[in-house]
């Protein structure tokens, strides 16, 4: 089939990877005039990195990856630390693939570079996409250049502000979840010498949590602030000041202000709630990444779903005749699980930022239940035992 997929993000070039070595034909059309990501990190967990290695990626991530040994909890003012799991060859032993931290833009570079080896031009660059039409036998693009583009089969893969989206399922409400992000990188040899060590750390306080994990060999070191605050702007390139972000944190710990006042740009995000919708197909468009399924980034999960998503579509649309019967097998295999995902990134702020963890003593017995290895276990064996490259469709 002749496959349009909108954006270029990591769920249209991850479809478009999917498909083009299932032999379709795909164009991908990208509305910037050229291919960047951000300066920022992104987790892939076992579910993700399974699609990734399948794909044929596995030599070219782990030539930039960060592998973590293990994730840690700290309590947000002393500092106090708790094991939260292994990861290294327990993650490869127990879900049978690695769990990594990589830059957006080696993640990125990576897809691109394999997207091209099988199609040079498959990525059409200052492409914005308008709107479309199905006439029930194929599909038109319209790009706002007021070109016309014809094929079998949209895919919408344009991220959090998605027109498909928008067409497809009407103007969504996002609601304020009252928190932000703040994000950042920093140059590791900036850091104390205590804090380069190989694990990834969630902290967490009341009203607040912090992220930080290594990328590129150790070399960058990755920073996300969450914080109950108001701030309304969803956008990734929002930037911000060290000063505030620090008055944000004020009274956590001196290794959070050790990153704050070396992070090279903070930039600020608000965390916008939406309703899962009930299918991401209509006819022969459908949704990927986060047009289908904006999520708050609380598990880790959106670019893991939009991995997902690219080889799960590729593999309906691979086993099924027509657009229209691979796009409904493709919504019940994905439907229920991003749910459970949004659902679940939803709940875990008020873990991580329950009042609970304001005293020493509390913050104790909050973590030795809401942590137990039986708990944790709970809330993440399912995500990273899901095997997209074999799930029914
Ligand atoms: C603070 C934070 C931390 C996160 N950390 C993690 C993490 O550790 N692990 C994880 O799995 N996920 C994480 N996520 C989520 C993850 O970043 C997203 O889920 C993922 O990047 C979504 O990819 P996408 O391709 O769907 O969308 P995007 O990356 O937004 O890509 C969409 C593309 O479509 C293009 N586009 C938009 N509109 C049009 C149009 N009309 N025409 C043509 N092109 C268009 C855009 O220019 C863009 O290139 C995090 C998110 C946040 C906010």
């Amino acid at each position: 089939m002749r496959i349009l997929i909108v954006g270029a993000g990591i769920a249209g070039l991850t479809a478009a990877l999917a498909l083009l070595r299932d032999a379709h034909d795909v164009e991908v059309y990208e509305q910037a005039p050229r291919l960047a990501e951000l300066g920022a990190g992104v987790q892939i967990s076992a579910n993700g990195a399974r699609v990734l290695f399948a794909l044929g990626l596995e030599d070219a991530i782990r030539a930039v990856w960060c592998e973590p040994a293990g994730k840690e909890i700290r309590l947000w003012n002393t500092g106090e630390t708790w094991k939260l799991f292994d990861l290294g060859a327990e993650s490869v032993a127990r879900y049978g693939a690695p769990y990594f931290m990589i830059h957006r833009a080696d993640l990125h570079g990576v897809l691109i570079d394999a997207v091209r080896a099988l199609k040079g031009d498959a990525i059409r660059l200052d492409a914005r996409c308008a709107g479309f039409d199905d006439d029930g036998r194929s599909v038109t693009l319209h790009l706002a250049s007021g070109a016309r583009v014809t094929g079998d089969a949209i895919v919408g893969a344009d991220g959090v502000h998605s027109r498909i989206r928008n067409i497809l399922a009407g103007d969504d409400k996002p609601e304020f979840t009252g928190c932000m992000a703040w994000r950042g990188l920093v140059p590791a040899e900036k850091l104390p010498a205590h804090m380069r060590r190989p694990v990834g750390v969630n902290w967490v306080g009341p009203g607040g949590h912090v992220i930080n994990y290594f990328l590129r060999g150790g070399t960058i070191f990755n920073f996300v602030g969450i914080v109950e605050r108001d701030w309304r702007v969803e956008s990734w390139t929002e930037k911000g000041s060290r000063e505030d972000c620090a008055a944000d944190f004020a009274g956590w710990h001196a290794d959070i202000h050790a990153i704050i006042r070396n992070i090279d740009q903070p930039y600020k995000w608000a965390l916008l709630g939406r309703t899962p919708l009930t299918r991401f197909s209509s006819g022969r468009a459908t949704l990927i990444g986060d047009a289908a399924h904006p999520t708050l980034p609380m598990l880790g999960q959106g670019a893991n779903m939009a991995i997902e998503d690219g080889i799960v579509l590729s593999r309906c649309l691979s086993a099924y005749d027509d657009a229209t019967t691979a796009f409904a097998r493709y919504d019940a295999a994905r439907v229920a699980r991003t749910a459970k995902l949004v659902q679940g990134a939803n709940e875990a702020a008020k873990r991580f930022h329950n009042p609970a963890l304001a005293d020493a003593a509390g913050a104790r017995a909050y973590v030795d239940t809401e942590w137990s290895e039986a708990r944790t276990k709970q809330r993440y064996d399912w995500i990273f035992e899901y095997d997209a490259t074999r799930v029914a469709i």
